[in-house]
């Protein structure tokens, strides 16, 4: 057969099993859909950042942070970021997942251990693999079987790398950080914690600092990971923590040496968030998420854990239709099917934002 041919008979399967994937364009904000939490992706002062920046260092980064794309909004933007985190250094790049793509295998490789939460990201699970260490996965959240697998692993690894979220993507839950942080302490500097905060950043603690800072664990995670692309309302991902954590990711994280340096318009826009989400505007902005958040949870009688909400449709036929009722009036909630999502679990994902018109949530709620 040839490749065509193929190609076509594994989109026809994927269609008729109900999971083909079409891309359809945006051009208002979708109030349940996006994950610009603090609604600052169309803040006039981050457009406004994003346009100086652009104007000053151009439309493009012109080469890799290594050879002459390392400009001064870069350095102002990994500064900025470690000050936010309070760490001694941080590294920004270009997107979420190029953060974790570069970040696992320039820490882990072949003998040592990752270990992964079962409903980890894409990203942080392409990561463990390009590593060449032994993947090993653990149930969602499940304490004792961390614990097991760190015994073992601990026995023969030369260094182990357990790797969570601080918000789930798709569920909305949080993870156990203290335990974890302490049960990884155990193993005196062997294993390393990498905790993605991808949806917590900006959404939880003090001056949106991140889950780890609301649980009194700032300093106490190896590598503490974000992005710049949700809360933050700009594009991009980070890795803050240690010197010596930055200096090896200057070394060996790939996705930032063989890639041009981030866009500037976007590092302009991301220093702005930065300063905004730490300002009185920031708190206001958290308070109405927060407010949504237990609006939203009370209706549904869910728990107010996060700004992601899973409503649960099971069969992805099931799902569909209903983003497609609630789409004839006029609410985007994407179906998220396998396998984003494990088969069975299909879901309507609502994110809210500060922005959510609370009669909209109201509205919403009627029609579930
Ligand atoms: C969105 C997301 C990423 C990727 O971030 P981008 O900046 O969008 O590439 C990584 N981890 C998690 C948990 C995410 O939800």
């Amino acid at each position: 057969m040839d490749i065509e041919t193929q190609l076509r008979a594994a989109l026809a399967e994927r269609e008729a099993a109900g999971l083909l994937r079409r891309l359809r364009v945006t051009e208002t904000p979708r109030p349940f859909a996006s994950n610009d939490y603090l609604g600052l992706a169309r803040h006039p002062r981050l457009v406004a950042a994003a346009q100086e920046a652009a104007g000053r260092y151009g439309a493009g980064s012109t080469a890799s942070r290594h050879v002459c794309g390392n400009l001064p909004v870069h350095a102002a933007l990994d500064e900025a970021l470690a000050v936010f985190k309070r760490r001694e250094a941080a590294l920004a790049f270009s997107s979420g997942y190029a953060a974790a793509l570069g970040t696992i295998p320039a820490l882990v490789g072949k003998g040592d251990a990752v270990l992964l939460d079962k409903l980890s990201h894409a990203s942080l699970i392409d990561g463990a693999r390009l590593s060449g260490a032994t993947l090993r996965v653990f149930p969602h959240n499940h304490l004792a079987a961390l614990e097991k697998l760190l015994t073992t692993e601990a026995a023969r690894a030369r260094r182990i790398l357990i790797v969570t979220e601080a918000v789930f993507s798709m569920d909305g839950d949080t993870a156990p950080l203290r335990e974890i942080v302490a049960l990884k302490d155990r193993f005196d500097g062997k294993a390393w914690l990498l905790v993605d905060e991808a949806h917590a950043t900006g959404v939880f603690g003090p001056g949106g600092r991140g889950l780890a800072a609301e649980l009194g664990l700032e300093g106490k995670i190896e590598v503490e990971m974000g992005t710049l692309s949700k809360a933050l309302g700009s594009s991009g991902g980070f890795i803050a923590g240690s010197r010596l954590l930055v200096d090896t990711l200057v070394n060996h994280a790939r996705s930032a040496i063989y890639s041009t340096a981030p866009n500037p318009a976007s590092c302009g826009a991301a220093l702005e968030a930065l300063a905004l989400v730490g300002e009185a505007e920031g708190e206001a902005r958290r308070k109405r998420l927060w407010g949504a958040i237990h609006r939203f949870a009370a209706g549904t009688s869910l728990p107010a854990q996060s700004p992601i909400f899973p409503l649960l449709c099971g069969t992805e036929e099931q799902a569909l239709t209903a983003s497609a009722r609630l789409a004839e009036q006029s609410l985007v909630l994407p179906a998220i099917r396998y396998p984003t999502v494990p088969r069975g679990k299909a879901r309507l994902r609502v994110s809210l934002t500060a922005d959510t018109p609370l009669a909209e949530i109201e509205r919403l709620l009627a029609l579930l």
